[in-house]
């Protein structure tokens, strides 16, 4: 049988370490797929200056040849799942008996801004690598640091601020950062949230209510008329499947989500499977964070299997609590499990270690790395 992946994310990076017993099974592998792939639990550690951009690198080309995958070095632009085939960016077609989609997610864009100038989506991560490099030049410069908005107030536009607010401490400034939040934020704990929000604003952060609807040069526009000063917008206002799984024509979520069912396939169609952030599983849907493409990999790699050998199927369930940490960009971090929090150096140290770790069992995977 013939198994296309798509994409190279968490899971399918553990089915590429399971790259011989899926031949073993009887299938015929093929990756589509970048050459790089940017590991996000360490992307504000580099925004932030802490971390050198190569950390956050794992080589998938590299990884896909020590493991005999064939790797096509493209994306995937669409699918037709009647004809079985996927189309390639580069513009030929392949055909598949399985498919199995892990290509992560993109930041939700309602009002089109991501292509104006001096806006910076948080996704792809290499968008924020290159803001790193933005954000460097202007500091360097004689002057206030850039006045920065960030669009979205969730976990990731907090860290997104706070390692800007580290960027420019590296460079002995004190930050101009905004985030623009539609509502109160209330994504952990309220005495978690007034911690941090307390020590963000000693650092230049601060948090003002509204949405941005516009960019012109200087400033950005909010929905109700107000404008705040603006240099460079960054958007982090929530994530979402990228149009690809919309365009499949199965039923997805609010979010553009496949929805899988436990096993991790569509409920229409048995042989197209997904996990990660362009998945939710119906009966037990999760917010898009990594841990859940991590933990679903296995079920994936036995299912597809399965598929293979007419075996039965077995089914993931996403535990309900997990753990989060934030990296605070001061060489401090916001550690989140349910309603238990914990902030300071011991909490980045952990996250460190997690993630540097995640990296290494990943590169770790190539014969002499
Ligand atoms: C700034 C930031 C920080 C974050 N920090 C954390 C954190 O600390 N911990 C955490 O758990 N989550 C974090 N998240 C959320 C996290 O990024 C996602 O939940 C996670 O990356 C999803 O993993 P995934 O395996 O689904 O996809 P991804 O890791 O996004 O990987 C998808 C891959 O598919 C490839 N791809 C995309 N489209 C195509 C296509 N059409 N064809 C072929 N390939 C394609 C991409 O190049 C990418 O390599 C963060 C998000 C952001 C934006």
């Amino acid at each position: 049988m013939r198994l296309v992946l798509v994409g190279a994310g968490h899971a399918h990076l553990h089915l590429l370490a399971q790259a011989g017993a899926l031949r073993a099974a009887g299938l015929d592998v093929t990756l589509i797929a970048p050459a790089g792939f940017h590991y996000s639990g360490l992307a504000t550690g580099v925004l932030s200056g802490a971390l050198p951009s190569a950390a956050a690198r794992i080589d998938v080309a590299a990884l896909a040849a020590s493991r005999h995958v064939q790797h096509l070095q493209t994306t995937v632009e669409g699918v037709d799942l009647s004809a079985r085939i996927v189309r390639l960016a580069r513009g030929a077609d392949l055909p598949f008996d399985l498919v199995s989609f892990n290509v992560g997610s993109t930041v939700q864009d309602p009002m089109g801004l991501a292509g104006a100038a001096e806006v910076w989506p948080a996704k792809p991560l290499s968008r924020l690598f290159d803001l790193k490099a933005r954000l460097e030049a202007e500091l360097k410069r004689e002057g206030p640091p850039p006045r920065v908005v960030v669009a979205g107030s969730g976990q990731t536009g907090f860290e997104i601020a706070a390692a800007i607010a580290g960027l420019c401490a590296r460079h002995g400034q004190q930050a101009d950062v905004t985030i623009v939040s539609r509502t109160t934020p209330h994504w952990g704990p309220a005495a978690a949230l007034a911690s941090l929000r307390r020590r963000l604003a000693a650092r230049g952060i601060v948090v003002a209510i509204g949405e941005v609807v516009g960019r012109e040069a200087g400033h950005c526009r909010l929905a109700d008329g107000h404008s705040l000063a603006c240099d460079m917008l960054v958007l982090a206002g929530g994530l979402v499947a990228p149009p690809l799984i919309s365009g499949l024509g199965l039923p997805t979520d609010d979010a553009g989500r496949l929805r899988v069912t436990p096993a991790l396939h569509a409920r229409d169609d048995p042989a197209v499977f997904a996990a990660g952030d362009c998945a939710v599983i119906e009966a037990s849907p999760r917010p898009p964070v990594g841990v859940f493409g991590v933990r679903a990999a296995p079920i994936l790699a036995a299912n597809l299997m399965a598929r293979a050998q007419g075996g039965a199927l077995r089914a993931y369930e996403p535990q309900r609590r997990w753990l989060s940490i934030m990296d605070l960009g001061d060489g401090t971090g916001l550690a989140l499990r349910g309603r238990l929090w914990w902030r300071g150096r011991a909490a980045l140290w952990l996250k460190r270690r997690l993630d540097l770790g995640f990296v290494a069992a990943a590169r770790g995977l190539r014969p002499g790395a």
